[in-house]
């Protein structure tokens, strides 16, 4: 029963708790049991451990070449079921979150839902920890409405499971909530906290209570409730220095430091930003790094110290385009006291109106964020309405195939005659046939790009499938979809958007050989049926189509038209079921390709 057999081993789930515990622990017991793994089983798991627990101790690059080996252990691994692939997608999604727009975070989180709902996994441990998951990207998106009711979700699934820590996150994340002062109950946050601790108990989990306590001394902290918040923010900052958590021991410092700058005590913030300096820098850790620079300015701007001036030079390093507008604004209002403490009112006149500006730029993002959790919320409900418009737009197809078909049997008919009593104007009756043939030839063509249309390209790649399994030949279909295309529409306008579609029409029909098909799937995607290539063949084919592409100029476009495209590929295997399946392996790999940074290909062996 392959179901059964994806259930996440015991031992798997314990390493688990422990990176929890002291991250480096687990990942010398995850790279020790990689090593020795034999079986290929074995060797996945202790692959998809080490990725969380080195994503657990924030540590991105080492995460995600974890999650590759993994991937690839999945594709090679002849007996892999659809709930492996699904715990493999929890994995890539909890790792990289942080990494990837929110939209694209939220795609995915679709994608493993629609994948949870469609196998409906006999163990709940995994619907659990994708709640998990999911509560956290809520929280991100700042959709605290919905991250209430996943919240209490997860306290519940992790109860039953019995998985404290993920328990414990659950209520740690309900205290998050509340403290934020949106909540839909005007629940103590400090309530919700106390219980993530005891759901805890006597059992270590250094590393989230590292977290927990960090978050409870910041809640304290913002209802004036002084001792108690310093008491939790040292006792995390205890607990990160006994696990030697470099990043968790810089946020306590940080946390600590604001509380003091706070309550007017600029030199006992001092000490400790400074020290959260030197655990960061070489860290790559951008975001905290712009908190030390804003209070270190604070601070020494309070103490009218000289040195505030290297501390600007300093916090401006953090501070781009890539940082949201309310915290640029927040640190330019910073850097303002900081001139004004010295004397230099000109630049401090100025900081205070880049801080008025970046507010305004702050709101117009809140309207963004917020179209951000309306798609969250209706997110589902919109995959329903497509699916059934799809069925709807299939059987609409079929009806208008059978009313074709219909007038071509009377055509027929009308020829038959026409032929005995027209015989001599034969002519007509040859060039009606003609237009007919151009009609139905219409009919299957894009007509933005003249290549074949959805329907078209699937009835190829339906027949490129049967042939194939018939056969035994190799067959490798590819799914491309276009990068950025919103911005490129943005930039360029519609018009040069579909100049850059016709571009990479062009492209594909100099690039593919004779039995390639390359047709429009929709918008921005293309499906590129491949029969006879296997899927070792594919990163030469990107590359001739990525250079190609790169090189067409696209009408009305001056110079490079700059665009690229990512593409995810799949190959029959035996046990690819239909070509549907082959066409959701596409998908997942397109989806990989734009999570590892787009203009790229990934690529898997249904
Ligand atoms: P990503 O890299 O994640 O794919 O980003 P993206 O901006 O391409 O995102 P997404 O695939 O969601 O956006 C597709 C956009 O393509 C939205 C739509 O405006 C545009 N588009 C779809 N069809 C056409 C078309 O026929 N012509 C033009 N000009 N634009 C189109
Ligand atoms: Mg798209
Ligand atoms: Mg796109």
């Amino acid at each position: 029963m392959p179901a059964a057999e994806a259930a996440r081993p015991a031992w798997v789930r314990e390493l688990q708790a422990i990176a929890q515990d002291d991250p480096r622990d687990a990942i010398a017991r995850a790279g020790a049991r990689e090593r020795e793994a034999t079986d290929i089983g074995d060797r996945f798991w202790a692959q998809l451990a080490l990725a969380r627990a080195h994503g657990a101790f924030d540590a991105y690059d080492d995460a995600a070449a974890s999650l590759h080996r993994a991937e690839a252990t999945l594709a090679a691994w002849p007996a892999a079921t659809d709930l492996h692939r699904l715990w493999a997608a929890l994995v890539r999604l909890d790792t990289t979150w942080t990494h990837i727009e929110p939209a694209l975070a939220q795609r995915g989180m679709g994608r493993l839902k629609d994948g949870l709902a469609r196998l409906r996994p006999p163990d709940g441990a995994l619907e659990c920890e994708a709640r998990s998951v999911d509560l956290t990207l809520l929280i991100d998106i700042d959709s605290l409405d919905e991250a209430w009711l996943a919240a209490e979700a997860l306290e519940r699934c992790a109860r039953q499971l019995r998985l404290p820590e993920l328990e414990a996150y659950g209520s740690y994340s309900l205290g998050l909530i509340a403290s934020r002062g949106k909540a839909r109950t005007q629940a103590d946050p400090d309530e919700h906290f106390a219980r993530a601790l005891r759901v805890l108990g006597d059992q270590p989990y250094r590393l989230f209570r590292t977290t927990l306590l960090k978050e409870r001394g910041v809640a304290l902290r913002n209802v004036k409730r002084w001792e108690e918040a310093l008491a939790h923010l040292t006792a995390s900052a205890d607990l990160a220095r006994a696990i030697d958590f470099a990043p968790g021991l810089a946020g306590a410092n940080i946390s600590t430091a604001v509380l003091h700058v706070t309550r007017n005590e600029p030199a006992r913030a001092l000490p400790l930003l400074n020290e959260a300096r030197r655990l960061l820098e070489g860290h790559d850790d951008g975001f905290r790094l712009l908190y030390v620079g804003r209070y270190t300015v604070a601070a020494l701007a309070a103490l009218k110290r000289p040195e505030v001036v290297q501390a600007i030079d300093f916090a401006r390093r953090w501070d781009s385009a890539s940082v949201p507008p309310n915290e640029r604004a927040l640190l330019a209002r910073a850097l303002a006291a900081g001139y004004a403490s010295v004397g230099r009112y000109a630049e401090a006149f100025h900081e205070v109106e880049r801080a008025e500006r970046l507010q305004e730029d702050g709101q117009a993002m809140a309207a963004d964020v917020q179209v951000l959790r309306l798609q969250a919320r209706y997110a589902a409900a919109q995959r329903d309405a497509e699916n059934s418009e799809l069925r709807h737009r299939s059987e609409q197809a079929r009806l208008a195939l059978e009313t074709q078909a219909a007038k071509q049997r009377a055509l027929w008919a009308a020829i038959a005659t026409l032929a005995v009593l027209l015989a001599v104007v034969g002519g007509l009756v040859v060039r009606m046939l003609r237009r007919r043939r151009q009609l139905a030839d219409l009919a299957l063509r894009d007509e933005l790009t003249g290549q074949p249309n959805r329907r078209a390209i699937r009835a190829y790649a339906e027949a490129s499938f049967a042939q194939a399994r018939q056969l035994g030949l190799p067959l490798t279909l590819a799914l491309i979809d276009l990068d950025h295309f919103k911005r490129v529409n943005d930039t360029l306008g519609h018009a040069g958007g579909d100049a850059v579609l016709r571009a990479l029409a062009l492209a594909a029909r100099e690039v593919l050989r004779g039995q390639d098909r390359f047709g429009r799937w929709g918008g921005e995607e293309w499906l590129l049926v491949m029969p006879g290539t296997g899927v070792a063949e594919m990163p030469a084919v990107f590359e001739r189509l990525r250079e190609r592409f790169a090189n067409t100029a696209a009408a009305g476009v001056a110079g490079r038209h700059g665009s690229t495209f990512s593409m995810g590929a799949a190959a029959l295997a035996p046990q690819t079921a239909t070509l549907d399946a082959l066409i959701a392996a596409c998908d997942e790999q397109l989806y990989t390709a734009k999570t590892d940074g787009r203009d790229r290909l990934a690529f898997v062996t249904a």
